[in-house]
């Protein structure tokens, strides 16, 4: 192949740092968005604007690249396995659909053999009567969901009367767990026991949105390389090539919970920029493309902080940072409260 074309589905922040990581190794990239004023436009070399399932156009797309990927995982599974007969989709559009099923992602962790807590299907309100074992639990829906949208923490089963929950769509009943901490594991997998693997990273939520990311994590030993192992486990099982995050909660009693997973780049690698000589979105791009591996190293210690909101005004108006200080606007038109309009990343020697 003289020269790669790389189509991301998606372009949102994920989509313009993996075309700006695509740039850096002379990659071209095509990106296709539902959204007309798709942040990616500023970083991508070709954008496409098109419903996820207008057909037309998605040839338009096929046409134009040789590899596909994505950057987020609400993509209808028909599309992505229709580009598959045509062009290498890669992660595989199978591995998708299962992920962003909550249901079956949590199925899936459990035949592995790795701890989730426990949760049920609700298909109905009167699925909750049976399930008071539950509570306090969050009821989410089984497929759409990000950064906290379409769930619902229940404490006690008569407050789902004043919740107005839509029961045309399926639920997933979690149960509550009473969190230490949570983490996050990367691994960008190339073949088969071939994967480079992030060290894991502490996450900080608001609202059930992530704001502040950081390595090293405060964690044992032992937590640090089960979470490691079981990513590693995880990505095998899936035959997984690129990048995939796995989310993971630590109980008080320190006991490792896998929370869900992302087929993809993730919110909480973006401090891999400039904390690793190979980023997650370089590295992502470099196992999709059949590139080179190159070993992985830390270079620091690093903190991400997301400006949600309005919170990005200060900083783009007084854009003054210091020499181990990186800042990224997405360049989203829009200031919209709980949306991610960029972040910070300091380096911590
Ligand atoms: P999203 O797809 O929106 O990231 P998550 O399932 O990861 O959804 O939930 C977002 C956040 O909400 C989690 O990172 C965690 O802080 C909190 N949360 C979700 N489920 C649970 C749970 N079962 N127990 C404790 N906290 C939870
Ligand atoms: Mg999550």
């Amino acid at each position: 192949m003289s020269e790669i074309k790389l189509g991301i589905i998606g372009g949102g922040q994920l989509g313009s740092m993996l075309s700006n990581a695509a740039r850096k190794l002379n990659i071209k990239t095509v990106i296709y968005c539902d959204d007309l004023n798709a942040p990616a436009k500023n970083f991508c070399d070709e954008f496409i604007f098109g419903e996820y399932n207008n057909k037309e156009k998605i040839h338009e797309f096929i046409e134009k690249v040789n590899i596909v990927t994505y950057e987020f995982e609400n993509i209808p599974f028909e599309t992505l396995n229709e580009i598959n007969i045509k062009k290498s989709v890669l992660p595989k559009p199978s591995i998708n659909r299962l992920i962003q099923h909550r249901l079956a992602e949590k199925d899936f962790i459990n035949k592995l053999n790795l701890r989730t807590t426990q949760y049920a299907a609700i298909d109905k309100k009167s699925d909750l009567d049976s399930l008071k074992d539950l509570l306090p639990g969050i009821l989410k829906t089984t497929t759409m969901g990000y950064d906290g949208k379409g769930q619902y923490p229940i404490k006690e089963i008569n407050e789902i009367d004043t919740l107005n929950i839509d029961f045309s769509k399926s639920y997933i009943l979690e149960k509550l767990v009473k969190l230490k901490k949570e983490i996050s594991v990367i691994i960008t997998r190339f073949g088969n026991n071939d994967y480079e693997v992030y060290e894991p990273i502490e996450n900080i939520h608001e609202d059930q949105i992530l704001k502040y990311s950081s390595i090293p994590a405060d964690i044992s030993e032992n937590i640090f390389n089960q979470s490691k192992n079981w990513t590693i486990s995880i990505a095998e099982e899936l035959k997984f090539i690129g990048t995939l995050c796995v989310e993971f909660f630590i109980d008080r009693n320190d006991n490792l919970f896998v929370n869900e997973i992302a087929p993809r780049v993730h919110n909480s690698g973006h401090l891999t920029i400039n904390a690793y000589n190979v980023s997650q979105f370089e590295n992502h791009i470099r196992a999709v493309c059949s590139l080179k591996k190159v070993p992985l190293k830390k270079l620091s210690n690093a903190r991400m902080v997301n400006l949600i909101g309005s919170q990005i005004d200060q900083y783009r108006k007084n854009n003054k940072f210091n020499e181990n200080e990186f800042f990224f606007d997405y360049l989203k038109k829009e200031v919209k409260e709980k949306r991610k309009m960029g972040h910070i990343t300091t380096l911590i020697r």
